[in-house]
């Protein structure tokens, strides 16, 4: 059978759950910041998997880390040690400067796991009594699909009919600290944000809500979680997003580029006083640490150090904000922006404009009806940013 776009989407369509709207456009090949799809047309990519492609698509040096690494060893269960793990540990713990890491594989795994610690430690350091344990999350939250983080969401797509769901969760709004404080009690473990909110739109919270959060956590013996798996690793102009207000969390959430785009890594950081709370038998995962994991995410690591990809993506983001600023289309509504990861409300769905985008060749995804999330990879240079704008601007001035 023929191997073109219609084709693969059929059958795609056709064996997998509807558990996706893809938009229509097959990618079968990329590199850097291009994507190739079947027939030849080349896209830049400007959603970069979710941020799981802040180095772009197979970095060279990320690729032949995990190419010496098949070569070596790639798995061998947590029953044994393997000799990746160690050094990977403590270059993110350094990185974190935090005092011990905990790695599972995917994003929500790491949200599950920063809940866990909390409700351990609220019972065996804070004295919260046996199973009262209570956890404080925002609305907008976007913490992943099992049924513990759909427990601390209020999207209506994302929780309907999954029920009953997780007791001792209670929201406050996002971006209101005051609603936090409100939102506390004795039994409060932990309360869990993220610094800016990614899936709700590119939601940037006022200016001085996560140091406020950090102080009402500290007053009250309340852990604070970030969930940086998107916003973490450069993707807003800092190396965390939590760094914008100079806030130190008590756990950090990390996944998505912490793999590199090649593999699946997520961890949590925190200080022994918490980390300590896990002890053999308490939790764990067969993929989590592998030693393939472990040398994709020490090398992903490298490069976001070595080609400071944090700055890159603070100076470039200013420059791509500023660019869509000028175009004049009344539609538009809103337009945030840190560093790359930029946000372009409407006052209407925009799902037919990310079409025409991808026809014009960017990559780009609503997130919510209105909003457009660009979010390139942070290894773009400025010519292959200005091909985008351009693109982006015939569209969207019409
Ligand atoms: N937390 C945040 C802030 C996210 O943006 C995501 C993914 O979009 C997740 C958690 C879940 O990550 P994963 O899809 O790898 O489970």
């Amino acid at each position: 059978t023929e191997t073109n776009s219609a084709n693969i989407m059929e059958q795609t369509f056709q064996y997998n759950a509807h558990n996706y709207h893809p938009l229509p456009v097959v990618i079968s090949e990329a590199e850097g910041v291009w994507a190739k799809d079947p027939e030849g047309n080349n896209y830049v990519d400007m959603l970069s998997s979710y941020s799981a492609l802040n180095h772009g698509h197979r970095h060279p040096k990320i690729i032949q880390a995990v190419k010496d690494q098949l070569d070596t060893l790639t798995l061998t269960s947590r029953a044994f040690h393997n000799d990746v793990l160690g050094p990977w540990a403590k270059r993110v713990a350094e990185l974190t400067n935090k005092d011990k890491v905990l790695p599972m594989n995917t994003g929500v795994e790491a949200t599950e796991t920063a809940i866990k610690a909390a409700r351990r430690w609220a019972y065996e350091v804070k004295g919260v009594e046996d199973n009262k344990a209570e956890i404080i999350a925002a609305t907008g939250n976007f913490h992943g699909r099992t049924l513990n983080a759909i427990s601390m969401s209020d999207d209506p797509e994302a929780t309907k009919n999954y029920g009953p769901f997780m007791p001792g969760i209670y929201q406050a709004a996002y971006g209101d600290a005051e609603a936090i404080r409100e939102a506390i009690t004795a039994n409060t473990a932990a309360v869990i944000v993220e610094p800016i909110q990614g899936e709700a739109g590119i939601i940037i919270p006022p200016e001085g809500y996560l140091k406020e959060v950090r102080d009402i956590c500290t007053e009250n013996n309340v852990l604070f979680i970030a969930d940086e798996i998107q916003t973490g690793l450069g993707r807003t102009g800092k190396m965390f997003a939590c760094d914008w207000e100079n806030v130190v969390p008590d756990i950090y959430a990390m996944g998505k580029a912490l793999g590199g785009g090649v593999m699946p890594v997520s961890a949590i950081a925190a200080n022994d006083d918490i980390m300590n709370v896990f002890i053999p038998g308490s939790h764990g995962s067969t993929f989590g640490g592998n030693p393939l994991a472990c040398a994709a995410s020490m090398a992903a690591i490298d490069v976001i150090e070595e080609e400071n990809l944090a700055q890159k993506s603070l100076e470039l983001g200013e420059y791509f904000a500023n660019a869509l600023k000028e175009i004049n289309n009344p539609e538009i509504k809103e337009i945030r922006a840190r560093g790359l990861f930029i946000g372009v409300e409407f006052n209407k769905p925009v799902r037919p404009l990310c079409e025409e985008i991808i026809e014009a060749g960017v990559l780009c995804k609503e997130t919510h009806e209105n909003t457009i999330r660009f979010a390139p990879p942070l290894v773009i240079t400025k010519e292959e940013l200005d091909w985008g704008i351009d693109k982006i601007k015939q569209v969207l001035s019409n």
